[in-house]
């Protein structure tokens, strides 16, 4: 074989802890606040994940069952060196990324959905309810809850439930309740029902059914990105990309991943940004947004992570929980605000951000680069990520810097071929034209 394009690690290799970066930020996270949603989480939250949340620990041990499920799901997942995007942009830059697509629901947010569901089934609790916008979390958690023999309920918004078919019969196919939401399941579901039955519904209004389902003292409610514990389970991303690049004999100048809540992101940096404050490493650590919701360009302020104001009040960078976005095909990037640890490391400058225009037309046309080059289809939030790389890529051509650029793939595309026909007018293109080209 001549040049390498994947570095695997086999399932020795799994990392048996994850990384918790809270007692190593440059001060300390600033705490919640909200006496009263406060004392409400130890009925809602699973013991542990609320346990993890304030965690000074440095390493948590990943429990020998977490990692079976793990294995399970296909980790460890490789990293590729993307020689063929290189050569097709003839940049100097050596780029890797890492491939969250190979996720048996399509995104990385399995690796909390999992340590999520096996903590809940220990503890004893029957049903997990939650909330789904995208779709995404939803999937993931339906997934997670067949792995473990849990039940699991989702409130999804009526608006995209109607829209994504399909996601929503792969949630049905690992035996998840769905709900069109609002619904006439809970009370505050019911009042808006019974005015409407054809209620479009909100990510707010899912949040407060979710809530209310988790008052039942089997259920538990679980969340998919924002919260400190959710981006400790995500480090299981970077810590593997640490080792691959160790055995690669390379290390990156550049990270990149899109930011939404900031999970994918801060699973992918975090360990690296961890060598960074400890170890005197340099990165540049930038995180890939929309135009639509640019959350790290707001205000770093104490502010609800709903609409309905139901969660406690958490520092972050927002654009204000009630304000309204634009739809955009990468729906998981349209969240008002950025979990506390990324804006914290954000204020204290280690971390860059852009946001890309919100037509989407040229982020999906560099997700179709990397389909041609690499092979692999991208989610509309991935487009993003992969945005970004290439941009950097041209940056070193012009420069001639052979810098090493490390981006993370977060999921696959393929429920969301409607997206990029709309965006790329796929089906409007000319058999002859195209082999003009
Ligand atoms: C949900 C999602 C995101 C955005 O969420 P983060 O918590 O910011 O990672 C990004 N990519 C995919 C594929 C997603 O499903």
């Amino acid at each position: 074989m001549g040049e390498s394009y994947q570095i695997r690690l086999s399932t020795d290799d799994l990392p048996r802890k994850w990384y918790n970066i809270l007692p190593d930020l440059p001060e300390p996270l600033p705490p919640p606040i909200g006496d009263e949603q406060l004392q409400r989480l130890p009925e809602l939250m699973i013991g542990k994940c609320l346990e993890q949340e304030m965690s000074q620990e440095n390493w948590i041990d990943i429990p020998d069952g977490v990692l079976e499920l793990y294995e399970r799901a296909g980790r460890p997942r490789p990293l590729f060196r993307a020689r063929a995007l290189e050569r097709a942009i003839g940049t100097p830059a050596r780029m890797y990324y890492k491939s969250e697509f190979y996720s048996p629901t399509g995104s990385h947010k399995v690796n909390t959905a999992l340590a999520q569901a096996y903590y809940a089934k220990e503890q004893g609790i029957e049903r997990l309810t939650t909330e789904t916008g995208a779709g995404q979390w939803g999937t993931a958690l339906s997934y997670a809850c067949a792995m473990v023999g849990l039940k699991c309920t989702i409130y999804w918004v009526r608006a995209v439930y109607r829209w994504k078919k399909a996601r929503r019969n792969l949630m049905n196919l690992f035996g998840a309740q769905v709900f069109a939401s609002p619904s006439p399941n809970t009370k505050v579901g019911k009042e808006l029902y019974d005015k409407n039955p054809e209620h479009p519904g909100s990510l707010s209004i899912a949040i407060s059914e979710g809530l209310e389902d988790a008052q039942d003292p089997k259920a538990a409610y679980s969340l998919g990105s924002v919260l400190n514990h959710v981006l400790m389970h995500q480090t299981i991303i970077g810590l593997e990309t640490q080792k691959q690049f160790e055995k690669a004999g390379d290390y990156p100048d550049i990270m990149i991943s899109c930011l939404g809540g900031g999970s994918n992101f801060g699973g992918f940096v975090l360990p690296f940004v961890g060598e960074v404050l400890k170890k005197g490493k340099k990165i540049k650590f930038i995180a890939a947004q929309s135009k639509a919701a640019p959350n790290l360009q707001g205000e770093y302020k104490y502010d609800y992570a709903d609409h309905g104001e139901i969660t406690p009040q958490l520092k972050m960078y927002t654009l204000g929980h009630q304000t309204e976005f634009p739809p955009i095909r990468g729906d998981g990037l349209r969240y008002h605000g950025c979990s506390p640890i990324i804006s914290l490391l954000r204020k204290h400058g280690y971390i860059d951000t852009i946001a890309y225009p919100q037509d989407e037309k040229y982020v999906f046309e560099m997700a179709e680069l990397f389909t041609r080059t690499e092979g692999f289809l991208p989610a509309p939030e991935s487009a993003y990520s992969i945005a970004c790389a290439i941009d950097e890529a041209h940056r070193c051509k012009k420069t001639g810097e052979a810098k090493v650029i490390a981006f993370n793939v977060s999921g696959h595309g393929f429920m969301d071929m409607v997206g990029y026909d709309e965006v790329l007018g796929l089906s409007d293109r000319s058999p002859l034209r195209e082999m003009a080209k």
